[in-house]
């Protein structure tokens, strides 16, 4: 027996029952902890009296909603593995989680119904509980009224810290979602390290503005705020100029947001003092340019916090701090307590050895381990086993450690581009595309090419009127960039392919240039 979501909830609520702890932003609903534990305890229970019982998953197909956050701590009181599904999927990609994660029953709401009307037709023995009033996929239920005959008081089951509390699937830009494995244990731990780097009390107001399907908000920002007793306002989905307004307004301490929403509030309009009480903000789940910190430093007079890491890993592994932001701007920083960070040489057959460790300044695969990292992925030992080679997570990325122990992250292995034998990592193209004062986004993949095998082609929104020989002379003068790494031709786009959580989906584009190229 050891310390988990559950033990941390009961105890944040009994610490702190009057204090607010969350509310819902644009309905202007509040909960205290005392409120918050005992519809979780209703809803529980209500799971329970559906055929609930400990290692039954439960998903979610909801944006960020307080109804999110009860269920979620509901499962953690019967045992029931908590199935967060990205609301943004299609009904055959939804489809696809449901019949994987075979769960007893799926909560929505009227946004995402649309994309599980097929899957419902399907399954009609899962339970599909809507937390809006309305019947438009089969046989649902309102989950206020499954609440109402429920039972109030804290349901009686042993969870132990080495139970599975989620199951997540990987976004599934590199291959088809995987269901990551976390039990209870790896959420304190990663809890723990997370409230002590943004140095959260219970006085601090965050922002759950990023999906909360995703880990990177879910547990590097909503956990640990539960764990302190601090309080959490949900915006229901991102809109740049809805968070600056709740941010002033809720007086919004601390905040997680992907480099993408981050570059959109740069677009929008706002005044240093909208940001007046945000003391950490946090980014990561996608590398940011680092001419884009540098804008962003100066606008909002705010150095924000990043991290680097994966679902695989709970997510977060390593930091790059406040102070650390503009003189190693662009750098993944440095692991985070009890985390170890290697980058191996990769070879042509198999995983790469975790001995088989490069020099400073050598590019290789960064593997990682540490007290977070999943157990396994949900029925795929194969790729389990692969992916957990010798006991380092494996994590398809490529990078290397400078001369200050810093690591910094190059490319996926599958998006890097072979142009003449030579390697060409996406980064350092898109970072010098950013570096232009008329480049608002940019991406970059490649293209098939007679001669060199690969060229890069570059996807670039642009504010005002610049043109691709503009472009071309910046990238190769004054020594930016190699010529051989420069885009050889310019796509201008009104806005780039990019998932929930703010990747950008270089699948889509490559398909694009595809059909170009045909
Ligand atoms: P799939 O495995 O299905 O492709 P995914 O890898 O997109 O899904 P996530 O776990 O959400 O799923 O993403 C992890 C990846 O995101 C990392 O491997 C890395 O490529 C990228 N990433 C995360 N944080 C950062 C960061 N701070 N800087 C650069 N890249 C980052």
């Amino acid at each position: 027996m050891g310390p988990t979501l559950k033990s941390m909830f009961e105890q944040t609520a009994a610490k702190f029952p009057n204090k607010e702890a969350l509310v819902d932003a644009r309905l202007g609903s509040r909960w205290t902890y005392r409120q918050w534990e005992e519809e979780a305890n209703c809803l529980a229970n209500a799971l329970s009296d559906a055929g609930v019982t400990k290692g039954d998953k439960v998903s979610t197909v909801l944006y960020n909603t307080a109804e999110f956050a009860i269920t979620l701590f509901a499962c953690t009181k019967i045992g029931a593995i908590f199935n967060p599904v990205n609301f943004r999927l299609t009904s055959q990609e939804i489809s696809f989680i449901i019949k994987d994660a075979k769960p007893k029953v799926v909560l929505f709401e009227r946004a995402t119904a649309p994309q599980l009307k097929e899957i419902a037709n399907e399954r009609t023995h899962i339970n599909f509980w809507s937390i809006d009033e309305q019947q438009d996929v089969v046989l649902s239920r309102y989950y206020y009224d499954v609440l109402e005959g429920a039972d109030r008081t804290r349901p009686d089951c042993e969870i132990d810290e080495d139970d599975y509390y989620a199951i997540m699937y990987t976004s599934g830009t590199t291959g088809v979602p995987k269901g990551v494995l976390h039990s209870h244990r790896d959420m304190i731990d990663q809890a723990l390290l997370l409230a002590h780097t943004l140095n959260l009390t219970q006085h601090d107001r965050g922002l759950t503005v990023a999906p909360m399907f995703h880990c990177a908000e879910l547990h590097c920002t909503f956990f640990p705020r539960v764990m302190v007793g601090a309080t959490t306002v949900i915006l229901h989905h991102f809109d740049a100029q809805e968070m600056i307004q709740i941010t002033r307004e809720e007086e919004i301490s601390t905040l997680f947001a992907a480099p993408t929403m981050w570059n959109m509030i740069l677009q929008e309009k706002f005044s240093k003092k909208d940001f007046n009480s945000l003391r950490t903000g946090l980014y990561g789940g996608a590398p940011m340019a680092p001419a884009l910190t540098k804008r962003l430093h100066q606008a909002l007079g705010v150095q924000l916090i990043q991290a680097y890491g994966m679902t695989e890993m709970g997510p977060a592994i390593t930091v790059l701090l406040e102070d650390e932001q503009l003189s190693k701007a662009g750098s993944a920083g440095r692991a985070l307590v009890n985390h170890e960070v290697r980058v191996v040489r990769t070879r042509e057959e198999g995983p790469a050895d975790p001995a088989d460790i490069c020099s400073s300044g050598e590019l290789g695969e960064i593997i990682v381990r540490g007290p977070s990292m999943m157990p396994e992925y949900y029925n795929r030992s194969e790729e389990t086993a692969e992916a957990l080679y010798k006991g380092w997570y494996h994590s398809g990325d490529i990078g290397y450690f400078d001369e200050d122990g810093y690591l910094w992250v190059s490319d996926r292995v599958k998006d890097m581009i072979v142009s003449g034998g030579e390697n060409i990592y996406s980064r350092e193209v898109e970072d010098t595309l950013f570096d232009h004062p008329s480049v608002v986004d940019a991406a970059v993949v490649g293209e098939p090419d007679e001669m060199w095998g690969e060229r890069v082609v570059a996807y670039v929104v642009k504010k005002g009127d610049v043109k691709p020989e503009e472009l071309d002379e910046f990238c190769t003068s004054g020594e930016r960039l190699a010529r051989y790494k420069r885009p050889r031709r310019y796509e201008f786009v009104s806005e780039l392919p990019r998932n929930a959580s703010g990747k950008l989906q270089k699948f889509k584009l490559r398909e694009q240039t595809e059909r170009v190229t045909e």
